[in-house]
């Protein structure tokens, strides 16, 4: 079973169909070796070493899917969890985020995907402690993540 913590049930169908589909070839064309990794083949990045780790390094804006462009997360709901990958308590969007479980590495986890492109972001965490308005932690590879800048207005 999906953990209840997951507000988005509607998320999880197992008739879903992504948007954006490629082939294979098509992934490994149009992503770098390591996104194709993490993005297409759930890998995950060593920690403290990707992209967007540290809380406000980037400033206001829009962190979209490094597959398929499709808005994921806010800065406004970045925060910083020192565990060495980016953090969200919140998707930005919600309906371009959904979950599923995870039985891999002998443990249940809730496994954080691109609604868009079925792209593999990360997992996501609840119970641990954080100080933030939901418990819970999406816990993102930077690598599946594409910073988009707030325009100064
Ligand atoms: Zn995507």
């Amino acid at each position: 079973m999906v953990p209840d913590f997951i507000r988005h049930m509607s998320d999880i169908t197992p008739k879903h169909v992504p948007k954006t589909r490629k082939t294979e070839q098509e992934w490994r064309e149009s992503l770098t070796p390591e996104q194709y990794r993490v993005l297409r083949e759930a890998g995950t990045e060593q920690p403290f070493e990707g992209a967007y780790r540290e809380f406000s390094e980037q400033g206001t804006g829009t962190y979209v899917c490094g597959g398929c462009g499709a808005e994921l997360f806010s800065s406004k709901e970045k925060f910083d969890s020192h565990c060495g990958w980016p953090s969200f308590y919140d998707p930005a969007n919600a309906e371009n985020v959904r979950t599923r479980e995870d039985n891999s590495m002998g443990r249940t986890r809730t496994e954080v995907l691109c609604t868009v492109c079925d792209g593999h972001l990360g997992h996501v965490f609840t119970g641990e402690g954080y100080e933030t308005p939901t418990d819970l932690r999406y816990c993102i590879n930077g690598v599946s993540l594409k910073f988009v800048p707030e325009r100064p207005s």
